[in-house]
């Protein structure tokens, strides 16, 4: 398990600018999370790892932005409006309410109180499209990013000029009305996702499903979760939607034990089926070289930017002593990181400050950086291995003659001092994967590592 409890994560987020309450002033609302300066750097850069991962690196994937607002036949088709429910029970006595199926007994796990019967409730927040309010108004926010991608799939098919397999990937908002949001962002009730759908030939679809059960499971570990705290979890018969062939979990081991940060299901052709019995409009396609007529299969993995965002922080929490005080370090993986270079004047010392301000400029532009005055040298790193900073840059008086300065690695705590002018270049390479301990022309190892 991550060696940390949600609590500490909370209270870091909260303290460091990561995550607040959504309209806190106000006493919050229930299960909406607002992203600070870091955080949202840090939402941001899983993002953007995950789309260069789907969409940059490869041929057989393009993007997609599609509104959140949708036409609401399209839930009909796609079964929410009939089945996107859970079963609701309320507590008798305390009022208290709760999803029957997350119970382990039947009765309130807040008082003992007894349960009413189950009932079904449509977790799809509605609302009204223009100025009357009337039931032919009805619109829904979106539950899943998905469904914008099956009704723009001719669209797609026919102006990227790709031929299957065909992935089409979007990231954007989701809402869902759960009954019971907690453990922090893992369960809210506005989050985002990032969905692909792959659409293949039926008959290369269990093919393509081990394609993206490896993929997706690496791309974790790629960005640094570690790989104990990480499963595939097969679905079990009764879990499985009547349509899906299959489906797995990525569960990583939260605080309260392993949970779902992924699913990725292989699910026919039953989307492009639904919506072209509701549209009425053929979204089969012709293979040229067979001349073959077929619906396409879809394989689907669907991840939530939150609870990815809630993993890496959990996961790169690190705790230990240092010269006899405790060092907090946030391990992320560079390209997660909020802040990739710190740049810290050793004092405001009015020698300093011009050249300081220089090798900021010298390197801002070509990644996130911040420039910190305030307080000792040692209570800024302290402050930048929390956050998780890569690197520190130190300009010091030493580096007024000599030109020089150190830059200080997060993990190892190792410090090379190199040639300003060399400074952008030895740190692209080393936030591209470098060895910290290859010194560009003209640099040295500072001894003494650990401070
Ligand atoms: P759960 O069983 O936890 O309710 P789900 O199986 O309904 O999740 P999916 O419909 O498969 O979830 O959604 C795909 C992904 O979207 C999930 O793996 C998760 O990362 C994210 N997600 C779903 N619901 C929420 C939520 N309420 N808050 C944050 N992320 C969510």
């Amino acid at each position: 398990m991550s060696s940390v409890d949600m609590e500490t994560i909370v209270s870091l987020c909260k303290r460091r600018g990561f995550i607040f309450q959504s309209s806190e002033i106000y006493g919050g609302a229930g299960g909406c999370w607002d992203y600070g300066p870091l955080g949202a750097e840090l939402k941001r850069n899983v993002k953007e790892a995950w789309w260069k991962a789907m969409v940059h690196d490869r041929d057989d994937v393009v993007g997609l932005d599609a509104s959140i607002l949708m036409n609401p036949q399209v839930w009909v088709a796609s079964g929410h409006v009939q089945q996107f429910s859970d079963p609701l029970v309320d507590c008798k006595s305390c009022k208290s309410r709760f999803r029957a199926d997350h119970l382990k007994e039947n009765k309130c796990p807040d008082c003992g109180g007894e349960l009413t019967e189950p009932r079904m409730f449509n977790l799809m927040f509605k609302t009204f499209m223009g100025p009357v309010q009337d039931d032919a108004a009805v619109v829904y926010l979106r539950p899943e990013t998905a469904q914008g991608i099956f009704v723009n799939f001719q669209n797609v098919m026919s102006t990227s000029r790709k031929k299957l397999p065909l992935g089409i990937a979007q990231v954007g908002k989701s809402f869902r009305n759960e009954i019971n949001t907690g453990n922090f962002i893992f369960r809210s009730r506005e989050f985002e996702q990032m969905e692909m759908e792959y659409f293949v030939k039926p008959g290369t679809d269990d093919h393509w499903f081990q394609h993206w059960l490896e993929q997706r499971f690496n791309w974790y570990v790629k960005l640094g979760i570690k790989k104990e705290n990480l499963r595939l979890r097969p679905h079990a018969k009764e879990e499985l939607a009547h349509y899906a062939k299959g489906c797995y979990d990525v569960e990583y081991l939260f605080p309260m034990g392993w949970s779902e940060l992924e699913g990725i299901a292989n699910r026919g052709s039953y989307d492009l089926e639904q919506h072209s019995k509701f549209s009425g409009k053929d979204l089969s396609v012709f293979e040229e070289e067979t001349k073959e007529r077929f619906t396409p299969y879809v394989i689907e993995p669907s991840a939530g930017v939150d609870r990815s965002v809630l993993a890496f922080l959990l996961d790169s929490y690190h705790e230990e002593v240092v010269e006899k005080e405790k060092r907090v370090v946030l391990r992320l993986h560079p390209a997660l990181a909020p802040i990739k270079v710190a740049v810290l004047p050793l004092s405001r010392n009015e020698k300093l400050v011009p050249l300081a301000t220089d090798v900021h400029s010298r390197i801002r532009g070509a990644f996130m950086t911040q420039y910190d005055d305030s307080q000792s040298i040692g209570r800024r790193y302290r402050r930048q291995d929390e956050v998780g900073t890569p690197y520190c840059v130190t300009v010091d008086f030493q580096s007024l003659e000599d030109k020089q300065v150190t830059i200080r690695d997060r993990d190892s705590l190792h410090q090379i001092r190199i040639p300003i002018d060399t400074l952008r270049a030895t740190l692209m390479a080393k936030l591209a994967g470098d060895d910290f301990d290859v010194l560009p022309p003209g640099g040295s190892l500072v001894t003494g590592g650990k401070s």
